[in-house]
């Protein structure tokens, strides 16, 4: 048990304990207030914060330009329905495509939803446009992949966790080795019609694929005349140094799920983006969300994207994330097994301590980190926190494996 709870936060523990849903196991932090990378809890600790929610911080917790246009957006109008046109909607829409290089964009709330939205729309597409037997459609995914906890999303996980007892499953997935393109084109018969990767896998523990299998799976996707979707949920808006991470090997998926960052830390705001030819398999009434593409997410996401369009983000990630990684590399050998990841993005395998014990002790010295399995952290500070609040922070990473 980490010794950081207050008074005030022990009673809200003990409070959530009796009545939420046991889903997550969160570290002793009940947080009060935050700006920037820094949170203050209810007794009035300071902690940095290097989750960032996942990366759905990326900016920061209340970025003023996030925050500003929030505001200005909740004194015009929240919510319309998709019933009705709005005037946030067109233009996020045109901006968020002209960001990723693509024509359409289908958004939606979480990111599970998104990934749904994507499933569906290789399915449709494979049946109309590429000629697949209907109900036959196959998409490949990959071993330790996350997507989300839908039903059908967790039919395809490998983690026993996130799948065991929540059968039945949906069919029509098939799961291959991460990195392993000899047993992708395998699996790719005349009924798939979709790849759907993480190009870094997030929770697998910030997991980066061997040289050449982007490319390679990018190859497999055009040679077999079917969809490559990258789920940049957690990798992309600037994460790993880029605006994608697909960029990192010179690839261009046929669709890109986002997510996460594309709300500001604000509101969840997720979007499939893709081209006019594979988005326009959707008709009305076959797709939707009350609140998918709301005004003030709208207004929100465009804020993140002009942010984004600088490319100030990007370059500060690259630049603070080799540092990180130097720093990481630092660390005694004996103690860490190896260190992944790329830009502001980190995951590290411990020899000794678990995950949990490494953030718990990292919590004690004012520090918020996430484990991910067994004996991983995963390491995703804001895009704009200070090289003294990394190093900071990384001090603290050093005394705690010490
Ligand atoms: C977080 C995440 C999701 C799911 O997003 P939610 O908003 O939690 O539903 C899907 N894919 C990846 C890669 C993620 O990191």
């Amino acid at each position: 048990m980490a010794g950081t709870a207050g008074p005030r936060a022990a009673q809200l523990r003990a409070q959530a304990a009796a009545h939420s849903a046991h889903n997550y196991h969160p570290l002793p932090v009940a947080i009060a207030e935050a700006e920037g990378s820094w949170v203050t809890d209810v007794d009035g600790t300071r902690y940095v914060d290097m989750l960032a929610a996942y990366s759905a911080i990326n900016f920061g917790h209340r970025h003023p330009r996030l925050v500003a246009a929030a505001q200005r957006q909740l004194e015009r109008v929240t919510l319309v329905s998709r019933a009705f046109e709005h005037d946030q909607f067109g233009p996020f829409c045109a901006e968020l495509a002209a960001l990723a290089d693509m024509e359409m964009v289908l958004p939606m709330n979480t990111g599970a939803e998104a990934v749904e939205t994507a499933i569906k729309t290789a399915r449709k597409w494979g049946y109309e446009v590429k000629g697949v037997p209907q109900g036959e459609a196959v998409i490949v995914v990959f071993d330790g992949n996350f997507h989300g906890r839908t039903t059908t999303i967790v039919s395809f996980s490998t983690d026993p966790e996130a799948r065991d007892g929540f059968g039945p499953y949906t069919p029509g997935f098939r799961i291959v080795p991460f990195g392993d393109l000899t047993a992708l084109a395998e699996a790719l018969d005349e009924n798939v019609v979709a790849v759907l990767a993480e190009p870094i896998q997030g929770e697998a523990g910030v997991l980066v694929p061997p040289p050449g299998f982007l490319v390679g799976v990018r190859e497999l996707c055009t040679a077999h005349g079917i969809l490559f979707i990258a789920d940049e949920i957690q990798s992309g808006l600037g994460r790993t140094g880029t605006t994608f991470a697909c960029e990192h090997d010179d690839v261009v998926p046929d669709m890109y799920i986002l997510g996460k960052a594309l709300g500001g830390g604000i509101v969840p705001i997720s979007a499939v983006v893709s081209s006019a030819e594979i988005l326009g398999v959707f008709q009305p009434g076959q797709h939707g969300s009350t609140f998918g593409g709301n005004p003030l997410a709208c207004a929100v996401a465009r804020e993140v994207i002009a942010m984004l369009a600088t490319g100030e983000y990007q370059e500060r990630s690259a630049k603070l994330g080799t540092h990180l990684h130097n720093r990481l590399c630092d660390l005694p050998e004996s103690e860490v097994r190896e260190v992944r990841g790329r830009g502001l993005w980190a995951g590290v395998d411990f020899t000794r301590l678990s995950g949990r014990k490494v953030c718990e002790r990292l919590a004690e010295r004012r520090v918020l980190a996430k484990d991910t399995h067994g004996s991983t952290i995963r390491l995703a500070p804001p895009l704009v926190i200070s090289e003294d609040d990394l190093d900071w922070a990384l001090d603290q990473l050093a005394a705690v494996v010490r």
